[in-house]
């Protein structure tokens, strides 16, 4: 083994982990204002009293520590929301840098961002926006790691399965199991992933979404795309590990 492998590894994984910060705290501002229809520009302000916040207090996770969670002007505290997001984005880009180098390991840290956004959306909104959506799809097959012509398959395995899973399900049941969101969240998943993995990619967010029935038994509805995009990039992280792309 190349006797800087490791340390190779380990500063693409601090570049990519202060990358993810920054993503973290891009995607942390589009899951708090995009569903109530604000504007994604403009100065950030405190949800307690509006007051602007300072440039040198929005330097995610470090701010929040230094505020210790509350306001600088009114002492409100900052949802939890915040600096957990940020530090999830900051190890799936640490996680996709280190795994692999270059283009594929920055595709795979954005690819991962992308579906932070999406999970988180769709688990407090139920909401899969295709604007994150299509560029997810449009990014896998510009950028992800199998054949060209093995991910097209991958997308039209997993979009053509589910949709004839979907439309199975309102025949048999006359009511929706699935959103055509969830269909079009795992194609564009499968978008970058090799056929081969795309029996552990829905095998996992299958039983992600039994984990998650199980905890809210009285309505036994789920966020199913959430398991969908976290099983999802577990798979492309897997797959890359493998080296099988
Ligand atoms: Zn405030």
């Amino acid at each position: 083994m190349d006797p800087l492998a490791a340390p190779a590894a380990l500063a693409r994984a601090l570049a990519g982990g202060a990358l993810g910060l920054v993503a973290g705290s891009f995607v942390a501002t589009l899951i708090a204002r995009w569903p109530q229809g604000q504007s994604l520009g403009g100065r950030s302000r405190c949800p307690g009293c509006g007051a602007p916040i300072a440039a040198h207090d929005l330097i995610p996770l470090v701010a929040f520590i230094r505020l210790k969670g509350r306001c600088r002007t009114c002492g409100a505290a900052i949802p939890r929301l915040y600096p957990a997001i940020e530090g999830v984005a900051a190890l799936m880009g640490a996680a996709a840098l280190a795994a692999t180098p270059g283009g594929p390991g920055v595709a795979g840290a954005l690819m991962g961002w992308l579906l932070l956004a999406l999970a988180c959306l769709d688990a407090r909104h139920w909401w899969l926006p295709d604007r994150l959506t299509w560029p997810l799809l449009a990014l896998g097959l510009a950028a992800g790691p199998a054949p060209l012509g093995q991910r097209l398959a991958a997308v039209a395995i997993a979009g053509g399965g589910l949709s004839l899973l979907r439309l199975g399900y309102r025949h048999l049941k006359g009511r929706e199991g699935m959103g055509l969101g969830d269909v079009k969240l795992a194609a564009a998943i499968a978008s970058w992933l090799s056929p081969m993995w795309l029996a552990p990619f829905m095998g996992l967010a299958a039983l992600l979404g039994l984990m998650a029935v199980a905890r809210r038994p009285a309505t036994r509805v789920v966020p199913f795309g959430a398991c969908l995009a976290v099983a999802g990039w577990a798979t492309w992280l897997a797959a890359t590990l493998a080296g099988h792309g």
